[in-house]
């Protein structure tokens, strides 16, 4: 499949329970496969979505607690059996290389393929051209980093003026690939013809207590999925272990001024996320709980954005 998607491969925070698989997250963006999170069982998981594990271009931990990471033997395993072709780069809080080493070489077989390329737990940038990787710290028990995937600003040809302008066909392919082009000996420029629209975004915000970082990180994107481990109920739960309430989730994606707000990373103690919607959109409306094997679109319906 093309375009870009979020496929929820699990939604449970610390253990899986018999609707959820622990966390794990894979977003498809064009030929890029950014695998984020695989907590244990996610080799299975892919396997249910019917995505295949050569799908996956890069795998990024937010951090190291087992939720987030004990799935990574297995991925890389069938990575290896499925004749994945380039080595698979890992990225994750510098703080826990010695951890990731070795869930890399956990157990006899062949041996896995990947590079680690750590980010300084204060937070960094990736590069995996056309999209730009940052990573900021959030506010765990343990270093956590926060991701946002963007791509830079994409032109939109206009038909009226392409029309008026005479461009029609191949010519304007060329005119997006080389920037001008010259027809019936005038010069017609993309700027002419086109406007500049923001490129699409997207944020994963895992494992926090609630801080400016988690909002920095999800300006403006259109997707942001965020943990909601709790209810306001269990608010203490959540401060003591530097987790979010739903309603906490909501407030980072009203400041954020964000597109869509998912839910996810939920506690065992909750029989549905129901609870966690309703909260939530007393302060977000557009708040939807994710579900096991779930594929999201990043822009809902396909829509472009407003000129920049
Ligand atoms: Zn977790």
């Amino acid at each position: 499949m093309t375009g870009t998607n979020l496929v929820i491969l699990g939604t449970a925070s610390q253990a899986p329970t018999r609707t959820r698989n622990h966390n794990g997250y894979l977003l498809r963006w064009d030929n890029h496969g950014l695998l984020f999170d695989p907590g244990e069982g996610t080799q299975r998981q892919l396997l249910f979505a019917g995505v295949p594990s050569t799908r996956i271009t890069r795998i990024l931990l937010t951090h190291l607690h087992g939720d987030h990471c004990l799935g990574l033997p297995g991925v890389l395993q069938r990575m290896t059996l499925d004749q994945a072709r380039d080595p698979v780069p890992i990225n994750f809080p510098a703080s826990g290389e010695a951890w990731v080493e070795r869930l890399c070489s956990a157990s006899l077989g062949r041996p896995t393929r990947q590079t680690l390329e750590p980010v300084d737990d204060s937070g960094g940038t990736v590069t995996d051209p056309p999209l730009q990787i940052t990573a900021q710290p959030l506010a765990h028990r343990v270093p956590t980093l926060g991701w946002r995937v963007e791509e830079p600003p994409r032109w939109h040809l206009l038909p009226d003026r392409l029309a008026a302008a005479g461009v029609a066909g191949a010519d304007a392919g060329r005119l997006l690939a080389e920037g001008s082009i010259h027809i019936d000996g005038s010069v017609i420029r993309l700027e002419d013809v086109g406007e500049q629209r923001r490129g699409r975004s997207f944020a994963i915000v895992m494992d926090t207590a609630i801080c400016d970082e988690a909002v920095e990180l999800a300006e403006g994107v259109d997707l942001l999925l965020c943990e909601a481990t709790y209810l306001e109920s269990e608010v203490s739960l959540a401060r003591d272990y530097r987790h979010l309430t739903a309603r906490e989730a909501a407030t980072i994606a009203r400041e954020a001024n964000v597109g869509h707000l998912v839910l996810s990373h939920f506690s065992s103690r909750y029989p549905d996320a129901s609870g966690h919607v309703a909260e939530a959109a007393e302060v977000f409306p557009a708040v939807t709980a994710a579900s096991d094997l779930e594929v999201i679109p990043l822009r809902a319906g396909g829509a472009t954005p407003p000129p920049l």
